[in-house]
């Protein structure tokens, strides 16, 4: 789980940034490095409804994750390898979260499976679908929100992007 995804940031990088033979740590799968092609979206044809809007302060409000259109019962498909780690009610809102590894964990909601928590999905494979209401956009969308540590929450447009982002070395 976790080689595959250094393996797909160092591709990204080989590909596009000429960083072959550069070693691949953990952290070199998150944006900030310039390997953005670490996830695929979760749904077929993605479009954002509401996008993540990073809090100036960690304690307060912002978005953290993307809203995408779906209607109930939109099949969701792992954005990366990973794990079931959490499927059942947060706060009256069904919702379901992956392991991807190195501390990384996608949150759906609404959303239900009907896999075991501790049961490995692959990355582009159903494991979920859109299911109930939440207070992102009731039934008419899926929130997706990745966080690297508890409160440490990314952009998931970002982790999809084809976007080049510092691929070329720093002057
Ligand atoms: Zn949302």
């Amino acid at each position: 789980m976790t080689a595959s995804l250094c393996a797909t940031g160092a591709l990204a990088c080989t590909l596009t940034g000429g960083m072959t033979g550069m070693p691949v740590r953990a952290d070199d799968a998150v944006p900030e490095t310039g390997c953005t092609t670490v996830m695929t979206w979760p749904v077929e044809r993605p479009k954002v409804t509401s996008p993540f809007d990073e809090p100036e302060q960690r304690w307060l409000a912002g978005h953290r994750g993307v809203d995408l259109e779906a209607e109930a019962g939109t099949e969701l498909t792992a954005p990366a390898d990973g794990t079931v780690s959490f499927a059942g009610k947060v706060g009256g809102k069904s919702v379901v979260s992956l392991n991807h590894g190195n501390g990384m964990t996608s949150s759906f909601e609404p959303a239900a499976t009907d896999l075991d928590v501790g049961a490995s999905v692959l990355r582009g494979e159903p494991f979920a679908r859109s299911d109930g209401k939440s207070d992102h956009c009731d039934d008419a969308c899926v929130h997706w929100g990745v966080r690297r540590s508890k409160d440490d929450y990314l952009d998931p447009q970002r982790l999809v992007s084809k976007r080049r982002i510092a691929l070329k070395p720093v002057e």
